[in-house]
């Protein structure tokens, strides 16, 4: 008799499906013979511009001293941080992606007989953090597709240790207001970890922005989480940071890889935070990109979701049937049947004339 060893993990561990992320240009490529570069990537929340000059720059120079293991203590970009937010360097977590940082969060707070709280239509990784851990998944019917924040106080039970929160909302684009979701963390017991993940802070329309770390002073139960892999544009190089009380942080500092931020991704992000005039230009281009596909949805008679995210998610009817039909076209966006949302494509906001090719693939697809 043979035991597989695969058959011995933890049930848990077997129950959890793989992440499903985007359709690789190179894959599509191979599998339809279009060249790379006539496919358009819409699919992962990319920056459509790169990254700045400036920080590829110091991303290039970094490569002379890669065969050294990097600063595990990411002395120069916790200092660069803690300058720009006016925190201390103790209340820093650095983060390969900020996937990295939320994953970190449910090593330090959940095991088995824990619990997270999150919304339906959330971030796929908190379920599969959370499940990881061996720890259950409390999950909260959405409202309009965004946070009900009342339901989500009142599923808090005793078992819970996190409640992540992402705002704006990932695949649905949906926002709170900052006033919203503090009087939210004020109510939140203080035995619970606030998991406020910003992925896309930096989108966020003047009128709309607020000042989450500095809550942080206030709530020793609040972790804000963000990324320089989307409006900074590192997702390749990967590096994301997490903001909170020194004891949180250090108990994070403690379970994290010693080496999980790479000495090349550390340059990256201490020269990208100097370009704040770079983040602008690529927000300038999303409010525009944004304007350009909601004309077009409406023109198609289309509905979307009003989003405060560089992406945005429209009904399409059978999207499985769209996807293949923009896929044949060389036109990569994301399906999100497994977020339960089978009439839905998400679509990132590219440069204006990669949305334009996607306008044109998707007229064709439904006509
Ligand atoms: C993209 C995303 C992240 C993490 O991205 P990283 O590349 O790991 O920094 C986290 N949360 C949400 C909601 C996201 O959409």
């Amino acid at each position: 008799m043979s035991v597989c060893i695969a058959n011995c993990a933890p049930a848990y561990v077997r129950s959890l499906s793989p992440y499903q992320p985007g359709k690789p240009v190179s894959e599509l490529a191979r599998e339809t013979g279009i060249p790379e570069s006539e496919i358009v990537k819409l699919a992962s929340n990319e920056n459509p511009f790169g990254m700045s000059p400036k920080a590829k720059a110091a991303a290039v120079a970094a490569l002379e001293d890669a065969a050294r293991y990097p600063d595990g203590n990411a002395f120069a970009l916790k200092a660069a941080l803690a300058r720009k937010y006016g925190v201390d360097m103790s209340q820093l977590v650095i983060g390969n992606g900020s996937n990295d940082v939320l994953e970190i969060a449910t090593q330090a707070f959940l095991s088995p007989g824990a619990s997270a709280v999150f919304a339906q239509y959330s971030f796929a990784v908190y379920p599969l953090a959370t499940i990881a851990r061996g720890a259950r998944c409390i999950q909260v019917p959405a409202r309009n597709y965004g946070h009900d924040l009342d339901a989500m106080l009142s599923a808090i039970d005793q078992t819970a240790r996190i409640v992540f929160i992402a705002n704006p909302n990932n695949p649905t684009g949906t926002f709170l207001p900052g006033n919203e979701i503090e009087a939210f963390i004020a109510r939140v017991p203080q035995d619970v970890l606030v998991v406020l993940d910003e992925a896309y802070t930096e989108f966020l329309p003047v009128e709309a922005r607020y000042g989450s770390i500095a809550w942080v002073a206030r709530f020793p139960n609040l972790l804000v989480s963000r990324t320089l892999c989307k409006a900074y544009g590192l997702a390749g190089l990967r590096l994301g940071y997490g903001v909170a009380h020194p004891e949180v942080a250090d108990l994070m500092n403690r379970v994290r890889q010693p080496f999980n931020a790479s000495t090349v991704a550390q340059a990256a992000a201490v020269a990208a935070l100097e370009d704040q005039d770079f983040v602008e230009a690529v927000a300038e281009n999303n409010r525009r990109g944004m304007a350009q596909l909601t004309a077009a949805f409406a023109e198609l008679g289309l509905e979307w979701i009003p989003s405060f995210g560089n992406f945005v998610t429209v009904r399409v009817g059978d999207a499985a049937r769209v996807d293949q039909s923009l896929l044949a076209q060389g036109v990569i966006v994301r399906p999100i049947a497994s977020y339960s949302m089978p009439e839905w494509l998400r679509v990132s906001i590219g440069l204006p004339e990669e949305n334009a090719r996607f306008i044109a693939a998707l007229r064709q697809a439904l006509a």
